[in-house]
């Protein structure tokens, strides 16, 4: 049984039969993929000991040693150009996302799909879709435990005529999210707006104390994210 936000992830590469799935912790998109359908076939990358060795064993827990290549190593230097049709990055900060996507340019030629997940800094991946040419087809925001998830889905192409017009904005929000305005993305904006609000408002009042106590709420909610990305290795 996949989370929610991996189920999301999902949804958007079950038409494809080669996914390479990176940061892939305990295999369990890959994994959930294959079972889901046997044609497919995957590479899950992980950089880190620990849940490269939880990938293994999932996979070979679940019999599909034949159908998952688990290998270890950083972003997309794992695979090959050509290799993948489709690649997933989830659970990560949009700025590690955007840097994988940029370390590894050279072994995107032939996928014909990326599905991101970032944790937070969505803005950072949406710029890099936009100025390498990867059109941003469609975007999801789910609640899921009180956290937002955003999913970035793009294909190659170019986007420019998409923020030919309120740039930052839509980069910020998300050209699709922003129009859609669902009640996760609702959520997650009033939420970022009333902490906004506090600092400023503790800021122009002189309240040092009440503008650190927001910036420490803010900080904490930072601190939780990255701890999550590097979830087995803390
Ligand atoms: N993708 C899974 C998910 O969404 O549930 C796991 C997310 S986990 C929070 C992030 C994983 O990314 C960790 O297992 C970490 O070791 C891995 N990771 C971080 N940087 C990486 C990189 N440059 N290349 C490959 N894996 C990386």
């Amino acid at each position: 049984q996949l989370s929610k936000r991996l189920a999301c992830v999902a949804a958007h590469v079950s038409d494809l039969n080669m996914v390479a799935d990176i940061g892939s912790d305990h295999a369990y998109l890959p994994s959930f993929l294959c079972l889901e359908n046997p044609q497919v076939k995957a590479i899950a990358g992980e950089i880190n000991e620990g849940p490269f060795q939880a990938a293994k064993s999932q996979v070979s827990q679940l019999g599909l040693t034949d159908r998952i290549d688990v290998r270890k190593g950083s972003g997309l230097d794992i695979m090959a150009p050509g290799e993948a049709e489709a690649v997933t990055i989830a659970g990560m900060g949009g700025g590690l996302i955007a840097a994988i996507l940029e370390d590894g340019k050279e072994k995107l030629p032939g996928v014909t799909r990326l599905v991101l997940q970032p944790n937070n800094a969505a803005r950072a991946v949406r710029e890099w879709l936009l100025e390498n040419q990867w059109m941003l087809l469609k975007e999801d925001i789910i609640d899921e435990n009180n956290k937002i998830y955003e999913v970035l889905i793009a294909e190659p192409g170019l986007d420019q005529h998409r923020y030919q017009k309120d740039t930052e904005k839509k980069l910020l929000l998300g050209p699709h999210l922003m129009l859609e305005q669902n009640e996760a993305f609702i959520h997650k904006w009033t939420e970022e707006v009333e902490n906004w609000k506090r600092v400023l408002v503790a800021l122009e009042q002189g309240k040092e104390q009440e503008a650190l106590q927001a910036r420490k709420g803010m900080l904490i909610k930072k601190i939780e994210m990255v701890q999550e990305v590097l979830c087995n290795d803390t």
